[in-house]
């Protein structure tokens, strides 16, 4: 039956409130006590040191519903957004947690009787796969669940679950739903398994290990559970859509953007990845990253002109971005009054950043677009993006998001090369010379330096 998100919300809670599991708030985006981490990607961020027996609480199930990001570090859907039908920068991830109290079969259990009874899912619709390791978890689907074997599979590194390359990890158990054999897509495990037929709902994690920096991994003192379903998924399921664009919550949003950028074409894909960043970008600032050139504040910054290079895309005449935050508040300001509260301040820092790269967007896609013109080839040189990146003030990966609307890549290595000649050159020249590496403030981002090194250089614009 169809259920807005806001209900699931609330029906999740309420389940798992029955079950005996605290209702806790969601946390910040920003870790409170995790240098090791980017954003919160995930449920179990703001319980990590329950896990690891560094921190009691009062209670030992809790449920929750997570405002992640992923956008950097381990976890980065940046890439996938507007080109999948379930992955967003910003999404909910609603979750069940034990700490030390049930492990295996009630955690399967809960999972099963929520998406089958309070949900009322069709059980031929729901595929499962566990760590092929798993016995356990295997018995308890196909015996005590009674799972079809049809529709049940071992599967090696995607059931097996880590924050980040340290922390609590271990192996666990999805759950998919299949949308229909009309849209394309395998089932888990197969060569088409990353179509938009087969999606994945529900993970749940059976916490047994901490990973720690050299590669260690440690039984935890008590083992423990920890799931996550994201809200947008399980919402196009109950709202009998195929794409998670396609829920109520992103229907204002949607809406405003083609207002706001002036077009007629509510599929094209550009409107999804602006309706996708405001939510990311507005969150952002809600907890209290601002643009900036490194960091934290520089993912911040890359989403929000990749937005606005979308739009501008649409035909934008104008700075746009700014003007959604409003639909976003309307829509979810009931959840996160947050929004309401700081929407006059979100939008400034919107408008503040669209005036600034307003200044060299146009040059610098004129200077892109002569050079994918002309060009010999699918690679753009190095050269290309390093003269984007330091004079446009275009991040690597937005002039990658372009290139690849045009089937091209970005030479990385000419880029860093060109990167690494200017230091030199800073260097020579004495006086101010500006040493990027110190400058590379991560606040002890480790696993962020891994995958986003060169951008988190940026000193641009
Ligand atoms: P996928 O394989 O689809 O990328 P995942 O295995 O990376 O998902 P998990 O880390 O297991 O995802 O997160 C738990 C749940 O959170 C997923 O089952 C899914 O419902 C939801 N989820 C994960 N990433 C996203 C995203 N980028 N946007 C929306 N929902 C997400
Ligand atoms: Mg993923
Ligand atoms: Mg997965
Ligand atoms: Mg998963």
């Amino acid at each position: 039956k169809y259920m807005t998100s806001a209900e699931i919300r609330q029906a999740f809670l309420d389940y798992f409130n029955q079950q005996g599991h605290e209702i806790v708030a969601s946390s910040s985006l920003i870790p409170g006590n995790d240098a090791t981490l980017l954003f919160t990607n995930a449920g179990m961020v703001q319980f990590k040191d329950v896990f690891l027996g560094e921190d009691k609480r009062s209670y030992s199930r809790a449920t929750s519903s997570q405002r992640c990001v992923r956008a950097g570090g381990k976890h980065n859907d940046l890439e996938n957004v507007g080109y999948t039908a379930r992955h967003h920068t910003f999404f909910e991830m609603m979750g069940n947690f034990s700490f030390g109290d049930y492990f295996k079969p009630d955690a399967i259990r809960f999972a099963w009787v929520f998406l089958t009874e309070v949900m009322g899912l069709p059980k031929d619709k729901l595929w499962i796969t566990v760590h092929h390791s798993d016995a356990e978890a295997e018995r308890i689907w196909k015996e005590d669940i009674g799972v079809d074997p049809e529709r049940f599979s071992k599967l090696d590194e995607d059931n097996f679950w880590s924050m980040g390359d340290t922390g609590p990890c271990g192996p666990c158990t999805e759950i998919f739903f299949d949308h229909g054999e009309e849209i394309f897509g395998g089932p888990p495990g197969s060569p088409d398994e990353d179509g938009d037929r087969y999606i994945e709902i529900w993970n749940v994690v059976f916490m047994q290990y901490n990973r720690t920096a050299d590669g260690q991994m440690t039984p935890l003192p008590r083992p423990s559970v920890d799931t996550g379903m994201g809200l947008e998924r399980i919402a196009a399921v109950m709202q009998n859509v195929h794409s998670n664009y396609e829920i109520d919550l992103f229907q204002s949003l949607l809406k405003a953007a083609a207002i706001a950028v002036q077009t007629q074409d509510m599929d094209s894909k550009s409107l999804r990845v602006i309706a996708d960043h405001i939510r990311s970008c507005s969150f952002l600032i809600v907890d209290g990253v601002t643009p900036s050139k490194e960091g934290r504040g520089y993912v911040l910054r890359r989403i929000i002109r990749r937005a606005i290079r979308h739009g501008n895309k649409l035909g934008a005449k104008g700075p746009f971005f700014h003007t959604l935050v409003a639909a976003l508040a309307a829509e979810m300001g009931e959840a996160y009054p947050e929004l309401i509260k700081m929407q006059d301040q979100i939008e400034r820092v919107l408008l503040k950043e669209e005036q600034q790269f307003a200044k060299t967007l146009d040059h610098g896609m004129g200077l892109l677009t002569e050079v994918i013109n002309s060009l010999e080839g699918s690679i753009i040189p190095g050269e290309t993006v390093f003269k984007l990146y330091d004079t446009y003030g275009f991040p690597a990966d937005l002039t990658a998001d372009v290139a690849r609307e045009y089937e091209l890549t970005l030479d990385m290595e000419g880029f860093e090369q060109a990167m690494q000649q200017q230091r030199e050159r800073a260097r020579a020249a004495g006086g101010f010379a500006v040493d990027y590496n110190d400058k590379l403030d991560l606040s002890g981002v480790t696993d962020f330096i891994g995958y986003d090194n060169l951008e988190a250089h940026a000193d641009v614009v």
